[in-house]
């Protein structure tokens, strides 16, 4: 199952480390907090990610399995 990054903003301290071990998939704003891109890591770069996971301080970043796209339509 496909897996994506996730950042928790509020535990994030903005250190940038995991956009330095993973900037293909991370980028940093104007305030040094991470655009992570939203959609799965593909398999050849799940070891970037797993080691940018590893190396946040505050465990802000995270690795979760992508939910299954399902579309709740509303009736009216
Ligand atoms: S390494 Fe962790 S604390 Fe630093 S910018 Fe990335 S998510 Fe935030």
């Amino acid at each position: 199952m496909s897996e994506t990054l996730r950042v928790n903003p509020i535990a994030c301290d903005a250190h940038g480390l995991c956009a330095e071990l993973f900037p293909e998939w991370i980028t940093l704003d104007d305030w040094g907090y991470p655009i992570v891109r939203p959609n799965p890591v593909p398999p050849e770069m799940m070891e970037h990610a797993h080691r940018a996971v590893d190396a946040c301080p505050v465990l802000a970043l995270k690795l979760e399995q992508a939910a299954a796209q399902k579309r709740v339509r509303s009736s009216r």
